[in-house]
Order: C-alpha cells, then structure tokens, then sequence
C-alpha cells in the first residue's frame, strides 16, 4: 500500500478538527483549559499514563481539590494521595512521584513548573509524553506530545514508518508543519479514543479514510 503524500496532512488536519466538536475532549486538555496551571498539567498527565480518561478526570478533580498547588501538596502523604486518585493505573507508584515532584518544584523552582523539556525529564516519572503536554498544554510553547494514539495513527496513515513513539515524535518534528505541533496531540487523542481504535478501527466510516492505507491494520469495521 502507499503512504498518504506530506502535503495530504492538511485536508486530514481540517477534516479531524470537523470531527473534532463532535468527539469527548481528552481530560488533560479540559484540566489545562479550566486552569491554566502547568501544575495541574503536568499531575494530572501523570495520572493519566495507563488509565481511562473518565478516571483521569474524576481522580484529578479528588486531587486538585485537595491540594492544587506545589506547595500544598508537598504536604500531602502518598497515602492520602493514592486514595484519591484510586482506581487510576499504578495509583501508588503515582502517588508518590506526585509527592516527590511537588517538593522538588517547591525546593529546586519556588514552587514553579519548569518550561522545558530538558528540564522536566530530570523529575522522576516524567517522561517524554508528559514533558512535551506540559510545555504545549501548560506553557503554549511548541512541542509534539506522541502518545500511543498518535503514534499508532501516524503509522496507519503512513505519515511515519516507525517503532516507538520517540521515533514518532523525531520524525513529526521533521515533517510536521510547526502549526499542527501543540493540537495534533488533541485531534489524535480523540480520534484514537472515539474512532480510529487499535482493535478494529471504523474504517468504513473513516472520513480520512481517502488519504489512509491502512498501513498495519489487520481487521477494521
Ligand atoms: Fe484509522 Fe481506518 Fe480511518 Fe485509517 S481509515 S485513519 S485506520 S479509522
């Protein structure tokens, strides 16, 4: 089959952003919209690493109201934490990178999120994922958050031809019109989670499915 053509990303752009209104937003995007807060970003994409979005949502909401800030949750214990974020996948181990982060930020950054990937891959339990939302989501500076969904989808279309999604993220960086940077991560996220599954893709009612060879997929409805 062949790849989709560099210049198709456009019409696919425009016809996922139609798409888009219709679908449920990605909770991370929600927190960063109603908060503004890097912190916030930055935790609850920690939460969400291997967990539903809808317990994303409810289990930062629990945490946030808690404790929004750096500085009041470097008071919280990892117990209590990992209550509150209960059922989120590895709820403990989360919940103590979340303590551990708050009272680095408070020590080493007065209580501020660094802006820089760099800079945030230094704290444990971040990683490329989450650095890159927290930059694009929390600090609206260029970055290509690739999570399962965008990688997964990216190679479908035949836009990469990769293994991993840091390879993913190298090549959109490559190829990617700057302008799609920060919302690609959105538009993928929720096509992945509403329309384009890793098991069994809706393909035959696709809206790109014009420009998508299918690249790897072995059974679509
Ligand atoms: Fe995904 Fe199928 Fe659409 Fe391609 S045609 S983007 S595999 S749903």
């Amino acid at each position: 089959m062949l790849a989709m053509e560099a210049h198709e990303i456009h019409s696919i752009i425009v016809l996922l952003r139609e798409e888009y209104r219709t679908w449920q937003t990605p909770a991370v995007t929600i927190i960063s919209q109603c908060d503004h807060s890097p912190f916030k970003v930055l935790i609850s994409c920690i939460i969400s690493l291997r967990t539903k979005d809808e317990v994303t949502a409810t289990a930062s909401a629990r945490l946030f109201a808690r404790a929004g800030t750096a500085e009041s949750m470097q008071y919280v214990t990892a117990d209590e934490i990992a209550g509150l974020i209960y059922p989120a996948g590895f709820y403990r181990n989360k919940a103590r990178q979340i303590r551990e982060i708050a009272q680095r930020l408070v020590a080493d950054y007065g209580g501020n999120v660094p802006d820089s990937i760099e800079e945030l891959l230094r704290f444990n339990g971040v990683g490329r994922k989450t650095a890159n939302l927290v930059v694009t989501l929390g600090f609206g500076q260029p970055g290509i958050c690739v999570d399962t969904h965008v990688h997964r989808i990216c190679n479908r279309l035949g836009y990469v031809s990769t293994k991993t999604p840091q390879d993913t993220e190298m090549v959109l960086r490559a190829k990617l019109p700057p302008e799609y940077w920060i919302e690609i991560n959105d538009l993928l996220v929720a096509f992945g989670q509403n329309h384009c599954f890793p098991q069994s893709p809706r393909c035959t009612i696709c809206r790109i499915s014009s420009f998508c060879p299918r690249i790897g997929v072995e059974r679509f409805r």
